[in-house]
């Protein structure tokens, strides 16, 4: 399956697709790469791909794997954590 991870940072928007099951993954070498890209291309940068406004609302993400790496996780993934929070929230008041 196709992942869109998109949003807007330092330098402007950013939008890459990658393939993988659908239940998340961990980024290959070369998927990091591309995503590092995406985020800042320029070698002398020192934005580290943040700052801006961040990730789309429907956008997947990536967060560190066990092994160091980072891992995918799915737009619905993110949209169903936060769902559940909101519940949690609810329930506290
Ligand atoms: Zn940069």
């Amino acid at each position: 399956m196709n992942h869109i991870i998109s949003g807007g940072n330092f330098h402007g928007e950013f939008r890459i697709v990658l393939r993988g099951p659908a239940g998340g993954f961990v980024l290959s070498k070369s998927q990091e790469r591309k995503l590092d890209r995406a985020l800042c291309g320029i070698s002398d940068c020192k934005c580290g791909g943040g700052y801006g406004r961040g990730a789309d609302w429907d956008s997947a993400e990536t967060e560190m794997s066990d092994d160091g790496g980072l891992r995918l996780v799915p737009a619905l993934d993110i949209a169903a954590r936060a769902a559940r929070e909101e519940e949690l929230q609810r329930a506290a008041i």
